[in-house]
């Protein structure tokens, strides 16, 4: 047995284009699933696709916006329609926005709680309505160690929030779905360098490396064999975990 096999299997990721999710989406891909590059940005998705077939794996670029239920839906069925099944649905989206609580705006913590636990519902129900009739899959939910924790120097309640909620979402749907056989579980990286972090001020990146045991910041490579585990056969009997990859932030 090739214990991190994924031959044969379909996969959709959102927020693939890039980041976390444009290395997990080619981890799977070299671990021989097709994948399904699906990202509000349909450039940035269109651009990682193609760069996936031209290192001869398959893989296409489909626009989604995980906050609209119908866009979740139809990025889903389009899998079904291109290659016949959805094995495993990596609902990695997410966004941070760093407001203090006292001035935050309705829209901003409406908008970080719709991308970051909305989305990761209704990309999940459009999965699991379609595993459940095919007898089963595998779901990943990109959580935080922010659902763990709270992180400083940055003001970031709303996206705490939202990450916590994806927790215990994973672990609800994973005990809901588990007749169906679809196993729902999510990985909580710490700071990874990605666009997202990269782009914060420099005195907050120099703190987090400060605070983080292993003194620097993961790369998005460091979280791929997770998430493929998590997709993979291997991960039968794992259903509603939550895999915390953050260079030992979390123990101290
Ligand atoms: P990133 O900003 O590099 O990528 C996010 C991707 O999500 C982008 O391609 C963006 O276009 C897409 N996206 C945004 N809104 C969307 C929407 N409404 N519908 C579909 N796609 C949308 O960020 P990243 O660091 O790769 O983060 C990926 C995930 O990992 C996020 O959920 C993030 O919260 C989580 N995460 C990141 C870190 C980190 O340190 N980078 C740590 C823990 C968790």
């Amino acid at each position: 047995m090739n214990y991190a096999s994924l031959e044969g299997k379909t996969a959709f990721v959102t927020g693939g284009a890039r980041g976390i999710g444009k290395a997990a989406a080619r981890g799977m891909a070299l671990s021989g699933a097709r994948v399904a590059i699906a990202d509000i940005d349909i450039a940035a998705a269109e651009a990682t696709a193609e760069e996936l077939r031209e290192e001869g794996l398959e893989a296409f670029a489909i626009q989604c916006d995980v906050t609209d239920p119908q866009s979740a839906a139809d990025m889903a069925a389009a899998v079904v329609k291109k290659w016949g099944r959805l094995d495993i649905a990596f609902n990695n989206a997410g966004i941070c926005i760093n407001t203090p609580a006292l001035d935050m705006t309705y829209a901003e913590w409406k908008k970080v709680l719709d991308i970051n636990l909305t989305g990761v519902f209704l990309t999940s129900q459009a999965a699991g309505r379609i595993m459940k009739e095919q007898g089963g899959g595998s779901i990943i939910n990109t959580a935080s160690m922010s659902g763990h924790i709270v992180n400083i120097p940055q003001p970031q309640c709303t996206y705490n929030a939202s990450k916590a909620g994806v927790i215990l979402l994973t672990k609800s749907l994973a005990v809901e779905w588990a007749p169906y056989h679809i196993r729902v579980n999510s990985i909580s990286p710490g700071y990874i360098a990605t666009d997202m972090t990269l782009s914060a001020p420099q005195e907050w990146q120099v703190r987090w490396k400060d605070l983080t045991p292993t003194g620097r910041m993961g790369t998005p490579e460091e979280l791929v064999s997770a998430v493929v585990y998590l997709a993979s056969d291997s991960a039968s009997y794992t259903t509603g975990s939550d895999i915390v990859i953050d260079g030992a932030f979390t123990c101290i």
